[in-house]
């Protein structure tokens, strides 16, 4: 079976799932299946940070392992604000998650008949299931294959959520509107579920693929739903620095297995900064890294450190890395010989939409799966390997959903739009595009403090100021559902895309910098050099609706 091509789009269904990665393609499979489903996704079905996940799945099934050692594993790493019923419920689920995605076939890597698993850091036992270096391919490809055989799910590839669609006085979620092809169309819908995936894209350097533009944390923002703690991002300690390469992501098993990390004089510096060297926590890694290229580099900001694979067996490495090995080596880089150039890249978005452990959001008939919602898992900082987990654990929640339906029908009426000439616009759009991860990386990554956030902070307001202004963003964002929005056919696609992307990317990194503005602490993966210790009164969670902030107490 393959993706359907150009399908109808429907005017309504019982769910409405944006987003194919891990989380959306696993909700659409768990939920009842006399729902009508339309999964809605930005390119084609695996395409998202799922596909690309390399390391592996954590679960606490071996029977050196328990859950509560997974879950005290976790709850250090979140530094303190990880909510302990999310986690509690994270790690006694993991075995039935792993058995369920055992069963519909994903075959991770075994030792004998047992399940093989491996350590990461900050695990205090070996508990990372792995396909090779490609877990997250083996799961989605098994995933999109049953998600495909299924007459209930209708699935539109290349179609852009753009706005939650709110009852008016119940301000319950109804449906989302969809950019698809040159038009905009709405799709009203028992329940929302908003999968999908990060924003790491707001970071000129990031492992992120090109879809991780934030947008179920701007749409929802952008409909009064409350999101919290959205100043922790992590950045991964290792992604290749080759000229003219990707950040392609060396995960971290590979210093699991064995891998020194050292400088340009083959010292292994970590240790100068934390006792456990390479297997400390990634933010304390990525922070040695950059402090230590920053004391010892001419250029910091283009300078690296390396990955040295030559003492694990190489046995070891063809078995464990074949898709590392394939892509240093198209970089020109011998795993086995050479030295692998790295340096840290944003990576995951610990915050997002607040949700609870049924999924729902603080919008009723609006509910967040994945790496877009903020479950309380990961704190102020994600244990590696845990984020797989959630996407399933979580999304399998949703095989006990009840909707609300309305038979409500708007009658849309066709507006053809013509932009006219948007030349100028569309420069301006290109070039914040490409200057606003810059300013982001710059001013609001791995350290931060109050003049550059604040610098970056008033650019931004700037740029939105102006984007916003623009008729093709009211057209975008303020649509109508009585409205048939048909643009004119010599507008490409992929520039509407891009106008919404940078709307969407300008969003969240206003969010990204008052939230951190807002936190004059550090903890996690927020570090201020002007606030550079954790502080007791700072053990609470950031939470935003529209333009406030607010602290909350922890859950008990
Ligand atoms: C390189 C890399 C390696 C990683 N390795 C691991 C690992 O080993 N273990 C681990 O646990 N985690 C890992 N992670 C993190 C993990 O992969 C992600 O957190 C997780 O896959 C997120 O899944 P998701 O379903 O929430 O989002 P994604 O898999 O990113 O999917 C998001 C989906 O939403 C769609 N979408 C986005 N916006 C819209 C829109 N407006 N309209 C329609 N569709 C939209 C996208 O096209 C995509 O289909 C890794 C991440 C990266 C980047």
């Amino acid at each position: 079976l393959t993706e359907p091509v150009n399908p109808s789009i429907p005017s309504r269904c019982d769910v409405l799932i944006i987003g194919s990665g891990a989380a959306g393609l696993y909700a659409a499979l768990c939920l009842p299946s006399h729902y009508q489903i339309c999964l809605v996704t930005k390119d084609e079905l695996k395409t998202g940070a799922s596909d690309w996940a390399q390391g592996g799945i954590a679960a606490a099934v071996n029977p050196t392992d328990s859950a509560q050692l997974h879950l005290q594993d976790t709850l250090k790493a979140g530094a303190g604000l990880c909510d302990p019923k999310a986690v509690e419920f994270l790690v006694t689920h993991a075995a039935e998650a792993i058995q369920s995605l055992v069963d519909l076939g994903v075959s991770f890597d075994r030792k004998g008949e047992e399940l093989a698993m491996t350590l990461e850091a900050a695990h205090s036992r070996p508990r990372v299931l792995h396909a090779a270096d490609r877990t997250g391919r083996a799961i989605v490809s098994t995933l999109t294959a049953k998600v495909l055989e299924k007459p209930n799910i209708a699935i539109l590839s290349q179609s852009i959520a753009l706005k939650l669609w709110l009852h008016p006085h119940t301000k319950r979620c109804q449906g989302a509107s969809l950019l698809h092809g040159h038009q905009i169309r709405w799709i009203r819908a028992g329940a929302v579920i908003l999968a999908t995936g990060g924003g790491g894209q707001v970071f000129a350097q990031t492992t992120n693929p090109s879809v991780s533009t934030g947008d179920g944390v701007a749409l929802a923002w952008r409909a009064g739903a409350i999101l919290r703690d959205l100043e922790f991002f992590q950045f991964h300690p290792t992604a290749l620095t080759q000229p003219d390469a990707p950040r392609f992501l060396i995960s971290e098993a590979v210093r699991g297995e064995g891998a020194h990390l050292v400088d340009e004089q083959g010292d292994r510096f970590v240790f100068q900064y934390h006792p456990d060297g390479e297997l400390a926590p990634r933010d304390v890694v990525s922070r040695a890294i950059f402090t230590h290229l920053q004391r010892t580099a001419l250029d910091p900001s283009h300078a690296h450190v390396y990955l040295d694979l030559r003492m694990i067996d190489p046995e070891r490495i063809q078995y464990r890395f074949p898709n590392i090995i394939r892509l240093c080596q198209k970089w020109g880089i011998d795993v086995f010989e050479d030295l692998i150039p790295v340096a840290p890249a944003a990576h995951y978005w610990m915050g997002g939409i607040a949700t609870g452990l049924d999924n729902q959001t603080s919008i009723n008939g609006l509910y967040a799966i994945g790496e877009t919602a903020s479950t309380g898992i990961h704190g102020a900082n994600r244990l590696a390997s845990n984020s797989l987990l959630e996407c399933v654990v979580f999304a399998g929640q949703l095989a006990h959903l009840i909707i609300e339906n309305d038979s409500h029908e708007g009658i849309p009426v066709s507006q053809e739009i013509h932009l006219g000439d948007w030349e100028l616009e569309k420069q301006q759009i290109d070039l914040v595009r490409e200057q606003l991860p810059v300013l982001m990386w710059q001013n609001a990554g791995i350290c931060r403090s109050h003049a550059p956030l604040e610098m970056a902070l008033r650019q931004v307001e700037e740029w939105r100021k102006q984007l916003y202004e623009f008729k093709i963003s009211h057209t975008i964002l303020n649509s109508s559902p009585e409205q048939k929005i048909i643009f004119q056919s010599s507008l490409v696609w992929i520039e509407l895309r891009t106008c919404l992307e940078t709307l969407n990317l300008l969003d969240i990194a206003y969010l990204i910098l008052k939230s951190a503005l807002f936190r004059t602490e550090s903890r996690g993966g927020h570090y201020r050099l002007d606030y550079p210790e954790s502080a007791n009164s700072w053990q609470v969670h950031t939470l935003i609706q529209d333009e406030q902030w607010m602290t909350s107490k922890l859950y008990t």
